[in-house]
């Protein structure tokens, strides 16, 4: 199986369905997001020195979290889902020269209009013990507040408040337009429309990565 990158706007679904595609397809799921939260959650050393950054909406610095992703995977053992990471062009850059190599990979791009992220975001919740996302608008958990898959209980992120959605959604905006001609000239670019929901994305999903 080829690697694959999600390439998306916060909330455009992408985490969804790498979570959805690592559970059927066997790929593993890194999701750069995950591993910084987890850094805070714990209140490592580097997790203190991102908590505000990241509260903030803007980028944390693309040295610290390359080095946290190529602590977190070993390439070797199976095909990766690269969620949340490359966020620009420097990284996209450092991910073939430092981790991918000669190794094969598709970069996908989940398109969707601005507008409906910042509903989405803001309605979004997360499982606190396994990850699992919801959204309270069409992918409710079926008990308020507790998991589906775990019984953990749900959390809002911080981050998804609007005013700093607004920010992440123009952070995102700024840094996405080079890395995607990055892709394309590389012709390892697929772009697929995320509107017509979960079960759709998906299925298009799997045309796409072959
Ligand atoms: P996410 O869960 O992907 O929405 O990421 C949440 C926050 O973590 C972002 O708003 C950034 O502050 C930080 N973050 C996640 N991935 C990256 C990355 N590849 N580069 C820089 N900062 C990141």
């Amino acid at each position: 199986m080829k690697h694959l990158i999600m390439i998306g706007a916060p909330g455009s679904g992408k985490g969804t369905q790498a979570e959805k595609l690592a559970a059927e397809k066997k790929y593993n799921h890194v999701s750069t997001g995950d591993l910084l939260r987890a850094e805070v959650a714990k209140a490592s050393e580097l997790g203190l020195r991102v908590k505000a950054i990241m509260e903030s909406g803007e980028l944390v610095s693309d040295a610290v979290v390359l080095e946290l992703l190529k602590a977190n995977i070993d390439l070797a053992s199976d095909a990766y889902i690269f969620d949340g990471y490359p966020r620009n062009i420097d990284q996209a850059k450092a991910l073939n020269a430092q981790i991918l190599g000669d190794t094969d990979y598709t970069a996908v791009y989940f398109v969707i209009d601005t507008e409906v992220l910042v509903e989405r975001l803001t309605n979004r919740r997360v499982c606190k013990d396994c990850g699992a996302i919801y959204n309270l608008v069409g992918m409710a958990p079926k008990k308020a507040g507790i998991c589906d898959k775990c019984s953990g209980e749900l959390f809002h992120r911080k981050d998804d408040n609007e005013e700093v959605i607004r920010n992440r959604i123009d952070v995102y905006n700024g840094t996405v337009e080079p890395m995607l001609n990055y892709y394309a000239e590389l012709n390892r670019l697929e772009k697929i429309d995320v509107a017509g929901g979960k079960e759709n994305t998906f299925k298009t999903l799997l045309s796409v990565i072959g």
